[in-house]
């Protein structure tokens, strides 16, 4: 199975207010209320594809206890610790033809009890997975190579770990001994860690540059996602460029969490280098498709998959 990590879920409650004001009352009709986190998010679309997952994480109070209600009505197995403290609420307002403004709490702090209680819990289900996924930020009260920690504790078990973090945690993870085997930054993520501009308009060559850069030595695969532009990898020694249709988009929220969902499912399945990355675009570009955040419709998977190009790149040593 695939194992999923989320250590600071989220309730994220989406509000619809057309006329937002400042320093009044706005009323709201429409409330989604969803099991947030990036790690949630990777957890349903591998579900609503059909493949074993079991998703872990911090859990705490009424919050806590709503997501692992929401996650038993989609099926979604689960093994959170439980912890003394309340979970998190994420707020989204969609205001005013199109914004999105958005209140993040930080959520809580865990104990050194909590973290201990966590890594018990990990290592044991570490035993019925095949790759583990690890995304999104850190709660408050862990250290930043704690993510370096889980990746060791996998590696020890032959477990490949995909990491989709940012800042101070993927950067320990990548100095750490024992290497995720892939990493799937963003454009904006691969700029803040080699403290470079990236103004979206690269070419693949300065993209392979980058992707070459010594701190990703010995991390097998590095997916950097473009958005609409498709995406750029790098596995082991070859580089490849994908290319997707021009879609009409309802919501790209949580387009990098379904396609590190398409990373993983293909990987454990052991699918060849073209397969994986036309998996992972696929369920990039259905999350788009759909007014949800980490929702996909499998349905159109085989029509999407096959508009999909990759072209592997031939690279000048750098
Ligand atoms: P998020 O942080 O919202 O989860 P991300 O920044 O990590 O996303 P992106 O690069 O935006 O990830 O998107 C991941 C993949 O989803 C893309 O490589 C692509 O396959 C698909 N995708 C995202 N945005 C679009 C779009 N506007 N049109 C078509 N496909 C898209």
């Amino acid at each position: 199975m695939i194992l999923t990590v989320t250590m600071n879920p989220s309730i994220d409650m989406a509000y619809s207010i057309e006329d937002l004001k400042e320093n009044t009352v706005n009323r709201v009709s429409e409330v989604r209320k969803t099991a947030g986190g990036k790690g949630l998010n990777v957890s349903r679309v591998i579900k609503m594809m059909g493949r074993r997952i079991v998703a872990t994480g911090a859990l705490g109070g009424n919050f806590g206890a709503f997501i692992e209600e929401q996650l038993d009505k989609e099926k979604i197995n689960h093994a959170f610790i439980h912890i003394k403290q309340e979970t998190r609420n994420s707020i989204a307002i969609l205001h005013d033809g199109g914004k999105q403004t958005e209140i993040l709490e930080a959520g809580p702090v865990l104990t050194a009890q909590d973290v201990f209680r966590f890594l018990e819990n990990y290592k044991e289900l570490l035993s019925e997975a095949d790759v583990v996924t690890i995304s999104g930020s850190l709660p408050q009260g862990i250290e930043s190579d704690f993510y370096a920690k889980l990746s060791s504790l996998a590696k020890q078990k032959k477990i490949k770990v995909m990491l989709d973090s940012s800042g101070e945690s993927l950067k320990q993870t990548l100095l750490n001994k024992d290497k995720p085997y892939l990493i799937k930054p963003n454009q904006e993520e691969i700029s803040e860690l080699l403290n470079i501009k990236l103004n979206g308009k690269e070419n693949s060559e300065i993209l392979i540059k980058y992707m070459s850069n010594k701190i990703f030595q010995d991390v097998a695969w590095i997916v950097v996602s473009l958005g609409a532009a498709g995406a750029i990898a790098k596995h082991n020694n070859s580089f490849y460029r994908v290319k997707i249709p021009k879609i009409h988009v309802e919501n790209p929220v949580g387009s990098g969490d379904a396609t590190l969902a398409g990373l993983a499912i293909a990987i454990s399945e052991g699918k060849d280098d073209e397969e994986t990355l036309k998996t992972a675009m696929t369920l990039g570009m259905l999350n788009t498709m759909e007014k949800q955040t980490g929702c996909v419709n499998k349905k159109l998977f085989s029509k999407y998959f096959g508009k999909i190009s990759v072209t592997k790149l031939e690279v000048v040593n750098f």
